[in-house]
């Protein structure tokens, strides 16, 4: 096994992930078998309890893992579904080696960092790679070198490296800022690699953010001063799309530069990912999608349906552009059109709580009433029967009991819930098979009766009230037993919801088939 480990420095944010994520595409396009772990310093056992505001969107894995949503860029461009211990925390690591300590693994030791937190974690990252029947493992290591939380993580792997010499190449990214006069300014990463070298890591490769192309003066300090060879210095100058990135590793023949230290050979070199990012270049049409959420003043919250969108339209043959709505700003709103009006399709993402819900479905009335073509995910899902409930059915007062006590509970809480109490990792997670109804818009987008999705939800349609609602003219067209979670409605150019997220499993070039038939019905409808 080859271990590629990918740090990160200057500041947060840099894109460690999309490069780890690119390396992974561009050693695949080559013919290896890649996996890619994500350790992330926090102390939190998974992503699933954080705040959006925080690290952005929760990303969710087939078996039912709420993680980092690295991993979403993982799955994205290595097209692989990866596992939920392909996620490494501090917390894991910790409770893994109390769980130990109370067993009496370690009997007659003091537990301390070196050796028992770092060869837990050295151990961890060694038996998923080794699970996962790759040749090279991408790890990440979370955060910024410097920070305390990652200190355990980056002295493991330079045990590691210690251990293994020949088999780990460290990458380091770090970022170069443009000062008022244009000039390409090296020290921050100069201070950077300085600090990892005080970790005993010599970095192999820098990976240098920059907003233009690194200059040869900028190149050749870098090289001197990081002592790196010249060609180990690569300029990840800024995209215009993420997707293009691992043309410009390309470019900088990164992957020739660690197959030689790899002293591996590749057998092939995959063109199809640059064939879709061609494709994506040529792309001039444009359609406008309303997103109606309640973080959407940050883009990454909602990344996997921007994702899915930008899928289904190089697709489609047109850009999609979105236009982040905050909900609460619908609520206050006396003419929705004012808002809604200048756009061909509106999707409400998952959600939780009761901040912006009457918003959402204010935009889900507009698009009902319009018939505006509309794709509701989860609670989007939920809240468009909630607005079928109340606005066709009449059921005044109509609701979802996570919103508001209710004299119809169109949606309740799923019954094995009912005595759930821990909020960490206990909602219904992950991959469940669903019935696709025959002679339904669902099958003629879905081609098959049975699929396979991905959820993250506490709440679902009160079995008391389908009858009538689908009595009332929506249909429920995928199941999953007794559980809703495909709707439809009959009389309206494209009306669907899906108690699942599509969105986790949209790849570029395989678009999610809901994703793929919503950004179609509105560039029908342009
Ligand atoms: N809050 C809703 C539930 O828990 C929807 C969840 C979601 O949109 N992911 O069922």
């Amino acid at each position: 096994m080859k271990y590629i480990i990918v740090t990160g420095g200057v500041m947060s944010g840099l894109g460690k992930g999309i490069t780890a994520a690119s390396i992974g595409r561009l050693l695949k396009n080559k013919g290896f078998e890649v996996t890619a772990i994500k350790i992330d310093p926090y102390i939190n056992a998974d992503a699933g309890t954080m705040n959006p505001f925080q690290h952005g969107e929760v990303f969710i894995l087939k078996d039912g893992g709420e993680v980092d949503l690295d991993l979403g860029h993982y799955e994205r461009f290595m097209d692989t579904a990866f596992t939920k211990d392909h996620n490494i925390t501090t917390g894991t690591i910790y409770r893994s080696v109390i769980d130990k300590e109370r067993r009496g693994e370690y009997l007659g030791s003091t537990v301390q960092i070196i050796p028992h937190i770092t060869n837990e974690i050295k151990d961890t990252i060694r038996e998923v790679a080794r699970k996962s029947n790759a040749e090279i493992c991408l790890v990440e290591v979370g955060g910024t070198v410097g920070d305390i939380e990652s200190m355990p993580f980056l002295e493991a792997m330079r045990q590691m490296h210690r251990e293994m010499p020949s088999d780990c190449i460290f990458i380091h990214v770090t970022l170069v800022p443009t000062d008022s006069m244009g000039d390409q300014k090296t020290k921050p990463s100069q201070h950077s690699v300085k600090a990892l070298r005080e970790l005993g890591i010599h970095p192999d490769v820098i990976v240098v953010r920059s907003k233009d192309p690194l200059n040869q003066s900028a190149r050749d300090k870098l090289a001197l001063f990081c002592d790196v060879p010249l060609a180990a210095v690569i300029s990840a100058y800024d995209a215009s799309d993420i997707y293009e990135v691992p043309l410009i590793l390309e470019k900088e023949r990164l992957t020739d530069y660690i197959l030689d230290r790899f002293k591996l050979t590749p057998e092939k070199d995959d063109s199809g990912w640059r064939k879709m990012v061609e494709r994506m270049r040529l792309l001039e049409k444009k359609i406008r999608i309303a997103v109606v959420g309640k973080y959407t003043g940050i883009e990454d919250a909602y990344l996997s349906i921007r994702e899915a969108l930008k899928h289904a339209g190089v697709d489609a043959g047109c850009i999609v552009d979105i236009k982040w709505i905050e909900a609460e700003e619908l609520e206050s709103s006396e003419n929705p059109e004012e808002l809604l009006g200048d756009v061909g399709g509106i999707l409400v993402p998952g959600g939780f709580g009761i901040r912006g819900a009457e918003g959402k479905i204010t935009a889900i009335k507009f698009a009902r009433e319009h018939k505006i073509p509309f794709l509701g995910i989860c609670f989007g899902f939920q809240l468009a029967v909630v607005e079928f409930a109340r606005h066709r059915l009449g059921w005044k007062g109509a609701s979802s009991t996570e919103i508001t006590d209710t004299p119809y509970p169109v949606i309740e809480i799923l019954p094995e819930q009912l005595d759930v109490e821990d909020l960490g990792g206990t909602m219904r997670l992950g991959d469940s098979e669903i019935t696709v109804l025959k002679g339904t818009r669902a099958y003629a987008i879905y081609g098959k009766e049975e699929i396979v999705e991905r959820h993250r939800h506490r709440y679902e349609v009160n079995p008391e009230y389908i009858e009538a609602i689908e009595e009332g003219g929506m249909r429920f067209s995928g199941k999953s037993g007794n559980r809703m979670e495909i709707l439809e409605i009959e009389d309206h150019p494209f009306f669907i919801g899906t108690q699942f997220h599509p969105e986790f499993r949209s790849r570029p070039g395989k678009p999610a088939p809901v994703f793929r038939a919503f950004v179609r019905a509105v560039l029908r409808d342009e």
